[in-house]
C-alpha cells in the first residue's frame, strides 16, 4: 500500500475533520444512495466582496448573517447556503457540514460527465475575490487538507467553481496558482481542469 494511503483514522471522525473548527451548518442534506466522492471544488468568497477577516462568511453558512448589516448583503438577503470547508487568509481552518453529507456549495453545475455537482464533491471556500491571489498559509493548508481528503475518498478531479459552472460562476478566478496546487499535491495531470 503506497505511504499516502496508510489509514488516518485519527483524523476523520465521520466525515468531520479533526484539524478544523467545526461551526456546524443546518444548510446540508444527505448525499444519493452510492456517490463517489471523487471530486474537490475550489471557490473563492469574502463578505463583503474584497473584506477580510471578518465573521460574516461564517455567518452566512451558519445562517446567522445580518442581512441589514451592509448594502451588500441585501442582494444575496435569505441565501441558504454552505460548503464543507473554509480556509481564512491566515490559513485557519472552518468545517460546517461533515464530509459525509452534501452541502450546498456548487449550484447548477456539471463536471466529469456528471451533473448536480454537490451529490457528490467536497466544497472548499478560500476567503478571497475573483482576481485576488491567495495568501502563503491558504495553499498550505489548501495542500494537506486535499491530501487528507484523498485518504479518505477517490478523490480524481479537483476543478474551481469557474470550471463545474462556466459561464456562471468564476471562482476561484485568475488569483489563484493551479500549478502551485499541482505541483503540492501530485496528482497526475487529467485530475486537473484542462483550462488554467
Ligand atoms: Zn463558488
Amino acid at each position: 500500500m503506497p505511504d499516502h494511503l496508510a489509514e488516518p483514522a485519527s483524523l476523520w471522525d465521520q466525515g468531520w475533520y479533526a484539524r478544523a473548527l467545526r461551526l456546524d451548518s443546518p444548510n446540508f442534506g444527505p448525499r444519493p444512495a452510492g456517490a463517489c466522492i471523487d471530486l474537490i471544488v475550489i471557490h473563492s468568497i469574502s463578505l463583503p466582496p474584497g473584506q477580510y477577516g471578518g465573521q460574516q462568511v461564517q455567518d452566512l453558512f451558519t445562517n446567522q448573517l445580518d442581512w441589514d448589516a451592509h448594502p451588500y448583503f441585501s442582494e444575496i438577503r435569505g441565501l441558504q447556503v454552505s460548503s464543507h470547508f473554509y480556509i481564512r487568509r491566515d490559513g485557519s481552518l472552518c468545517q460546517f457540514v461533515s464530509a459525509e453529507d452534501r452541502a450546498w456549495h456548487a449550484g447548477a453545475s456539471e463536471y466529469r460527465g456528471r451533473p448536480q455537482c454537490n451529490d457528490d464533491s467536497i466544497g472548499i471556500e478560500l476567503e478571497g475575490l475573483e482576481g485576488d491571489v491567495f495568501e502563503d498559509a491558504q495553499y498550505e493548508q489548501l495542500s494537506r487538507l486535499c491530501l487528507d481528503l484523498h485518504r479518505l475518498y477517490p478523490i480524481a478531479h479537483v476543478a474551481g467553481h469557474e470550471h463545474i459552472a462556466p459561464g456562471r460562476k468564476g471562482d476561484p478566478g485568475k488569483g489563484f496558482d493551479w500549478q502551485r496546487l499541482k505541483a503540492t499535491l501530485q496528482l497526475p495531470d487529467q485530475c486537473f481542469p484542462v483550462c488554467f
